[in-house]
């Protein structure tokens, strides 16, 4: 599903290079699911980044099902993020003036994979019925990170990436809705790639990598 071979990772500071990834391998099979550690400023983001094709490695391969996302042109990498990628992120990049049912069909319908009885599916599992017609912006946050989850997921992706994706929530909040996000990915046997600082969320996941220095290590939990 995703595979990235030995790859290195620099960007250009006003202090000089800062070489962030380096010679990073690793292997996510269909359906696999991986938790991915490390200090803040360690790489994750950037690893999502390149994962996504939103980013090129300097130096290595990586490949998004099947394809090496270097060979191929931007609307090439688009095309294949729309119809293979599901996107959460700390923010929750809803669009302000879409309902929460237009909110959640967008990437299903970019992808032309929009399926009304899956998406009310979705809606009941997320805990939105009866708010489809509201607006981002009268939701609670937790409210609208499932929605943004719900969204990813609604194209039914082959593979989640998911950037922090309850670092903007309170506690409670975030365990509901991580709970939430990890049952959604079961029911829908897409892989998983989640960025997180808890161990109870890595916990039940098939692999946790963390990574120091810019290289990457198999993490025991704690
Ligand atoms: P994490 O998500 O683990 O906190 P990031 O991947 O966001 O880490 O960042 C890794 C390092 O690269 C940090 O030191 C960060 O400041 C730096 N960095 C990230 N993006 C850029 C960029 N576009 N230009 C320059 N430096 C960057
Ligand atoms: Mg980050």
């Amino acid at each position: 599903m995703l595979e990235f071979t030995q790859v290195y990772k620099r960007y250009s500071t006003p202090q000089g290079p800062l070489q962030v990834l380096e010679n990073v391998s690793l292997t996510l099979a269909p359906g696999q699911s991986l938790a991915l550690m490390g200090e803040s400023g360690s790489g994750k983001s950037t690893l999502l980044h390149l994962a996504a094709g939103l980013d090129l490695p300097d130096q290595g391969h990586i490949c998004l099902a099947g394809q090496n996302l270097a060979s191929l042109a931007e609307s090439a990498r688009a095309k294949l993020r729309r119809e293979q990628l599901g996107l959460v992120f700390q923010q929750f990049h809803l669009i302000p003036s879409l309902t929460v049912i237009d909110n959640l069909r967008l990437q299903a319908r970019l992808a032309k994979r929009d399926d009304a009885n899956w998406s009310a599916h979705l809606i009941e599992r997320l805990g939105l019925k009866g708010l489809e017609k509201r607006y981002p912006e009268q939701l609670s946050g937790g409210q609208q990170q499932r929605l943004a989850i719900g969204r990813a997921l609604a194209p039914r992706p082959a593979l989640l990436l998911a950037d922090e994706p309850t670092g903007n929530l309170d506690e409670t909040t975030a365990d509901e809705v991580l709970e939430l996000l990890l049952s959604l990915v079961r029911e829908t046997q897409c892989a998983l790639m989640v960025v997180t600082h808890s161990p109870q969320v890595a916990a039940p996941l098939d692999r946790c990598l963390r990574l120091r220095h810019g290289q990457l290590a198999s993490s025991a939990l704690l």
